[in-house]
């Protein structure tokens, strides 16, 4: 027979649901405020079949004209720092972020605008310098690149078992394997507690579900509009000269216009290239193969043929299938859901997430505080949909 104490959690502030990167930075500030929280994941933490739990993931701060993610990424910055000085550790690596431009003007030059008002570090290089500092590029198929020596790349898997170990030093409780599977609601409307699989009930003062592509599963009867799309990285091994793509030379790249974004060679060698364009829908609890079409790979290498032909010839590689949190106009969801005046949700991330998750945690955490956002959230609603 089951006891009380394995039937019904203990009562805390906070329930957070989905243990992602944005799920844990929401309990580090909960807790630093005193909040009792606990963040349950129906796998171990890190996830490694989840967005978060990838290796590394870009930190940049252009968005073109978009000011808006901008200033997420600007207030997310000094927790990425704060997380290297503390840990010893390198979290974040800030090797600078390289936007290469093939049209002028374009996202690269507005961004240049956008980092400038903001009085953020950047420095436009032209084409004829772009060739001499940065030789690995082709400068004759682009117009020049945008260097803003703040951003770099995030080493994922380390910040979420860091994360996780501050928020449980502050005294959250961080619970793998716990798989959520139903709602509970009371009789004024408020949303009392979720039912995991096997049965225990996990009650608390407000819930955050920060469940990432399987969001509209386990909200399914609240209409959470976002749908995984495919998206393969791909994992290449210079075939001469590698050094020159070691992190001491060499920076996270994108090229905005075609959807690829670049990183460093890590310590096993590869490299990783990732197309952030949407790819097509997909279940991720029901793929059958995470082997690439052809078309993947074909289009990876005509990218480098013409940017980077050095690597275009790679014969060692990997790929890796992994999902977006898609949504149809490119923005996030944060808000509360509409039955629920208890409960929140943050996702749609669309493979951008990572990179703000800081600011993301705060503002919730700000909004449960306070009883509003620190930020005017419009945006994000989820009535935008109707
Ligand atoms: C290929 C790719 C490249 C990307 N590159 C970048 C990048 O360079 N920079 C960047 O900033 N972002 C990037 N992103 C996006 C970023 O990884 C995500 O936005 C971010 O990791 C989302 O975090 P999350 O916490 O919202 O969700 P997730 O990481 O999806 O975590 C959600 C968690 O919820 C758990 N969960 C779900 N349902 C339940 C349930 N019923 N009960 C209990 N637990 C549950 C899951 O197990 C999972 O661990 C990329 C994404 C992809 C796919």
């Amino acid at each position: 027979m089951k006891t009380l104490s394995q039937t019904v959690s203990p009562k805390l502030d906070v329930l957070i649901i989905g243990g992602g990167i944005v799920g844990l930075s929401s309990a580090y500030w909960l807790s630093s405020n005193r909040k009792k929280v606990a963040v349950l994941d129906q796998a171990d933490i890190p996830n490694f079949k989840a967005p978060s739990g990838d290796h590394m993931r870009a930190f940049y701060l252009t968005y073109g004209k978009d000011s808006f993610y901008t200033e997420l990424a600007r207030m997310s910055l000094p927790f990425w720092l704060k997380l290297n000085a503390e840990s010893g550790q390198t979290i974040f690596s800030q090797t600078g972020f390289l936007d290469l431009a093939n049209k002028t003007p374009g996202f690269e030059t507005h961004s240049l605008e956008t980092l400038k008002k903001m009085k953020i570090r950047a420095e436009w290089i032209d084409k004829k310098d772009l060739g001499r500092e940065h030789a690995v590029f082709n400068a004759k198929a682009l117009k020049g690149a945008l260097f803003h020596p703040d951003g770099g790349f995030i080493w994922a898997q380390r910040a979420l078992s860091l994360i996780a170990s501050l928020a449980q030093k502050e005294g959250t409780l961080v619970n793998g394997r716990v798989k959520i599977v139903s709602l509970i609601e009371d009789k004024s409307g408020k949303l009392k507690g979720v039912k995991d699989s096997n049965g225990k009930i996990w009650t608390a003062e407000n819930f955050i579900f920060t469940t990432g592509i399987w969001s509209p599963k386990i909200l399914k009867n609240y209409r959470i509009p976002l749908r995984p799309t495919r998206q393969f990285q791909i994992y290449l091994k210079p075939p001469q000269n590698p050094g020159r793509f070691r992190l001491e030379h060499f920076s996270a790249f994108r090229l905005n216009s075609s959807g690829f974004c670049g990183f460093p060679m890590h310590v096993h060698g590869y490299m990783k290239l990732v197309d952030y364009k949407p790819g097509p829908l997909g279940d991720p609890d029901e793929e059958k193969s995470k082997a690439p079409p052809p078309s993947v790979e074909k289009k990876c290498r005509a990218f480098l043929k013409k940017h980077i032909p050095d690597i275009a010839s790679y014969s060692e590689s990997e790929t890796s299938l992994c999902h977006f949190d898609a949504t149809k106009d490119g923005d996030f969801i944060i808000d509360r859901l509409k039955k629920f005046p208890n409960a929140f949700i943050a996702a749609g991330f669309n493979g951008k997430g990572f990179s703000v998750s800081p600011a993301i945690g705060k503002i919730l955490s700000d909004w449960i505080l306070s009883g509003k956002p620190s930020l005017n959230l419009q945006r994000f609603r989820l009535s935008r949909f109707k």
